[in-house]
């Protein structure tokens, strides 16, 4: 498999739960164009997925379990379990603390067939994580965020590349231990913050202003809300974007780290 090929991350939607328009947030990790991996599954993303790319995603990770980040998943399992080429070869890759949560969320509807005989993880190739995982030749860490409940959501990281939040509070802990290079983080921001989401103030207190030069900002209520993100020195998504990103870390090394909860240095 190549692993060689240029990185992109690019944003689907930036919204929060409620701005639709803005489309639900989440993420592509492109390989020299085409899609590596998708990083949460919403209604608007996965619209936005098909559109780009003509076809369904082949592997995804999901953050959590609130609808604006899954609720693409049911509109999945029928386009891919009716397409023989595909079922049961779409990795999922969930936290394994998130599959119950998403087991009763998307899986239990009683039989999502009408007629039977099917099962709604047939379509799919569920791949339970902690740490971490391997996925097209790299290593892909994962560690539990500050959303809602203690271990309920969960962002991820490629090593040298990037980290991606999910949505959460400030995390510098967890950016400082698994992006203390040069990688970009793409980190939840909404000009008011709350009890399950960064704000402007947060983040701006949370975080060095080297650290935050890093960061590009994703999971705002408007449109205008890019102009304050702005105005604070910082770099804002918008649904479609793509940013270049550097090469990633050696997959063992980084593996390794993960294994052993080490640092780069
Ligand atoms: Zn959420």
């Amino acid at each position: 498999m190549d692993t060689d090929g240029s990185l992109a991350l690019r944003f689907l939607g930036v919204g929060n739960a409620q701005a639709v328009e803005l489309g639900s947030a989440a993420v592509v990790l492109e390989r020299d164009g085409a899609p590596l991996l998708m990083i949460d599954c919403g209604q608007e993303a996965f619209s936005a997925f098909l559109e780009r790319y003509g076809h369904v995603p082949e592997a995804l990770f999901v953050t959590h379990a609130h609808f604006d980040h899954i609720g693409g998943l049911e509109r999945l399992f029928y386009r891919v379990y009716f397409d023989a080429e595909r079922r049961g070869r779409v990795k999922l890759y969930v936290a394994a603390d998130l599959v119950p949560i998403l087991q009763q969320r998307v899986a239990n509807y009683p039989s999502p067939l009408a007629e039977g005989g099917a099962n709604f993880w047939d379509a799919f190739q569920l791949v339970p994580v902690d740490r971490g995982f391997w996925h097209g030749g790299c290593w892909f860490d994962v560690f539990a965020v500050r959303h809602h409940l203690p271990r309920t959501a969960f962002g991820i990281a490629l090593r040298g590349s990037f980290l991606f939040t999910g949505d959460t509070r400030p995390i510098p802990e967890l950016v400082a231990f698994h992006a203390d290079g040069a990688e970009l983080i793409a980190h939840d921001c909404g000009v008011q913050g709350n009890p399950s989401h960064t704000g402007l103030d947060d983040l701006m207190a949370a975080y060095s202003a080297e650290t935050r030069a890093r960061m590009i900002v994703y999971h705002y209520a408007k449109h205008s809300d890019r102009d304050v993100f702005a105005q604070a020195g910082l770099r804002v998504a918008s649904a479609g974007d793509a940013f270049a990103l550097a090469p990633p870390m050696d997959a063992t090394q980084a593996a390794t780290l993960a294994q052993h909860g080490g640092r780069v240095r």
